[in-house]
């Protein structure tokens, strides 16, 4: 038996396969090619995606 990286996931937002081109990389951004949604790698074995927290403009104090 060999152990395969995991290089897909699934979208939380469509369940759409999202697919790397590598294996991700904890806290790795990535879009979802099919609801374009902003990902981000929460875990990576397995690879799990959570919706990325929106950027505020003016985070500062
Ligand atoms: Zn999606």
């Amino acid at each position: 038996m060999t152990v395969q990286e995991q290089t897909a996931a699934r979208c939380p937002e469509c369940a759409a396969d999202v697919t790397f081109a590598e294996p991700p990389r904890l806290s790795e951004l990535v879009e979802c090619g099919e609801c374009q949604v902003e990902l981000e790698v929460v875990t990576v074995q397995p690879v799990t995606l959570a919706p990325a927290p929106e950027v505020e403009e003016d985070w500062g104090e």
